[in-house]
């Protein structure tokens, strides 16, 4: 490759926070939150025009999996729309936990805005600013130029850690033998469904018998390859479904002209999907196209390497580690098919066998090798196959939670996250809900 070398210039200090969160997603949105509500000078940067990540911007359906307790239940109570379960209709899950990006998008800006976080929206976090290992700060591009913003403790949120690879932080991309990563999906909605009739696979394993056949057998045969799995959920909209049934498989989420690759077959893909529904699901004769998500959704990227790292056997065992600071979550191993649609043949999805919770240790969330970084997410350090289980949504935000006050701890105590007593950052969360 060649280079163009860069001449030295000043690029002017924007802020000086006490703890800065990189990326408004379901983690680091909690974790500005859980920081700012501690008396933290708390600044998000997301490089997106809205807040709430994959939530919003991708166009999600559904909180999947579980926690109990912490700011994941708060989150609910202010945005969800369907506050009973309707036991007399199918779907994957509780009716709670059923997503409408638009509600979702001004709830979460209005929680920002009580707990007194400073936001900046299409700003990109391009640049670790280290010395001597620390993480000092970060250089942002935006309309607005090239600027710094200083700060004492850096949570990277940002789903991929840009900034943790960035500062030197060490991390594994993917599988641990080939370091290939899960497909990407471009969700969206129809509408004009019949939801009377309609069906409602949630799972590669739901393969619902329907008139013509069954359905994901169906879908294998008849939407182009590596598309095929049938994966439709409720809304709250009257006739209008989310599908999760694009797949782009092969491509890396750290580069652009990947994202843009990824984009262009997910987008490719949606006229044959509509016309499978239409043609072979009952309830979907009629339907037609209303949105799509503004960004590709990124499954995995980067597993950093921290002080601990979450194995499935950890999951498998439903351990309760003594540095516990995220409890009782609960998921499958969804794992896309790397090389096709559906299952991959190491995930589980009906076939996960463990009713318990389990616990992530503090170690996950703090990298080697560089001071005064955390992570939060789906980027903590994990396995390939404990990354398909704490990937979802709902432990993501109690990620967030629990970084936000070891964050604010680290501050008030003058300690580098790696040297902070996890039992302090446990006292708090017993405080506000969470038990082990
Ligand atoms: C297609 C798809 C379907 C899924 N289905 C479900 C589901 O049904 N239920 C569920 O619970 N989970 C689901 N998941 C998983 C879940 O959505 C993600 O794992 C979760 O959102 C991860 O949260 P996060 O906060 O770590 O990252 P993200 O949600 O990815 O948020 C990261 C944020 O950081 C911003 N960002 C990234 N880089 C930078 C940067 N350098 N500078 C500034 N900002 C930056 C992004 O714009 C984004 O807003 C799905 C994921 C995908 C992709």
């Amino acid at each position: 490759m060649n280079y163009y070398e860069e001449a030295a210039k000043q690029i002017p200090i924007k802020a000086e926070v006490d703890v800065l969160v990189i990326g408004g997603g379901p983690a680091g949105f909690s974790a500005a939150i859980s920081a700012a509500r501690r008396g933290m000078k708390t600044m998000l940067i997301e490089q997106a025009g809205d807040v709430g990540g994959v939530a919003t911007t991708g166009l999600m359906s559904h909180w999947t999996g579980n926690t109990k307790g912490g700011f994941y239940e708060e989150l609910l109570d202010r945005s969800s729309e369907l506050p009973e379960e309707n036991k007399s209709l199918s779907h994957n899950g509780s009716y709670r936990q059923i997503i409408n990006p638009e509600t979702l998008k001004t709830v979460m800006l209005q929680m920002l805005d009580e707990a007194g976080v400073i936001l900046q929206l299409y700003t990109f976090a391009s640049d670790a600013i280290v010395e001597d290992s620390t993480l000092k700060g970060i250089i942002t591009e935006s309309k607005s130029g090239r600027e710094v913003i200083y700060s004492k403790i850096i949570i990277d949120a940002s789903g991929d850690g840009d900034i943790a690879a960035k500062a030197g932080a060490p991390f594994i991309k993917g599988r641990e033998d080939d370091g290939k990563m899960q497909p990407m999906t471009l969700m969206f909605k129809v509408a004009g469904v019949d939801t009377s009739k309609a069906v409602f696979p949630g799972g590669f394993e739901d393969n619902i018998e329907i008139p013509r056949g069954l359905i994901q057998n169906l879908g294998s045969a008849n939407i182009p390859h590596p598309a095929g799995h049938v994966l439709l959920y409720r809304t709250t909209l009257p006739g209008v479904v989310s599908c999760n049934m694009t797949n782009c498989i092969g491509v890396d989420g750290t580069k652009a002209e990947d994202l843009t690759h990824a984009t262009f077959v997910c987008r490719s893909q949606m006229t044959p999907i509509i016309k499978f529904l239409r043609d072979f699901v009952p309830g979907y004769e009629n339907c037609f196209p209303i949105s799509s998500a503004s960004v590709i959704g990124v499954r995995e990227t980067r597993h950093f390497i921290g002080e601990y790292t979450l194995t499935k056997e950890d999951i498998l065992e439903a351990k309760i580690f003594e540095d516990w600071i995220v409890t009782k979550a609960h998921f499958n191993f969804d794992v896309h098919n790397i090389s096709g649609s559906g299952l991959d043949e190491t995930g589980a999805q009906k076939h996960f066998t463990q009713p318990k919770g389990y616990t992530i240790p503090y170690g996950c969330f703090v990298p080697q090798k560089i001071d005064n970084l955390l992570l939060a997410g789906r980027n903590i350090s994990g396995t390939h196959l404990a990354h398909s289980n704490y990937r979802v949504m709902p432990i993501c935000v109690n990620m967030g939670h629990a970084v936000g006050i070891a964050a604010a701890l680290c501050i008030k105590e003058n300690v580098v996250p790696r040297d902070l007593c996890a039992k302090k950052i446990q006292a708090i969360l017993k405080v506000e809900g969470v038990q082990p």
